[in-house]
């Protein structure tokens, strides 16, 4: 019985371990990605400035030609698009997390549904590998 004992504290202690590398190496990516978003952003406001004053300038002179500004309409066009995917990036990332960690900070899902190889505890409904003993949530004897 010690050895189960060792198993149980072994494998919910690597989960741990899991789940808290997977949020550092998260958090970081997630950084990286938020702060070229915000890099590219402050790009964005120095073009749309420069339009502001291009386009007034072209204004104050009575024309109205603007197609001067095109070249940086689609430069703010281009940057916008970046960005867009940055941000699916960025939900990827969390959506990956919490697929690892479980939606609610790291619960095990209710009622999975058993993968080949599972089977679903009888006590509380989380899927355990049909060899374990004991339901890996619940303790409940699974052999029994
Ligand atoms: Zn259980």
């Amino acid at each position: 019985m010690a050895g189960d004992t060792f198993q149980k504290f072994k494998s919910s202690f690597n989960r741990g371990v899991t789940a808290i590398s997977v949020k550092t190496s998260s958090s970081l990516e997630k950084v990286k990605i938020k702060t070229h978003i915000d890099s590219i952003n402050t790009e964005i406001q120095r073009t749309m400035s420069t339009i502001g004053q291009t386009a007034y300038g072209i204004w104050a002179s009575g024309s109205q030609d603007f197609s001067s500004l095109q070249e940086q309409f689609v430069l703010v066009q281009q940057k916008k698009e970046e960005i867009q995917k940055l941000q699916e990036e960025y939900n990827a990332i969390d959506e990956r997390d919490s697929q690892i960690l479980g939606t609610a900070g790291g619960e095990e899902p209710q009622n999975a549904e058993p993968k080949p190889g599972e089977v679903v505890c009888p006590k509380c409904g989380a899927a355990c590998a049909a060899t374990a003993k004991f339901c890996r949530k619940c303790g409940q004897n699974l052999q029994g």
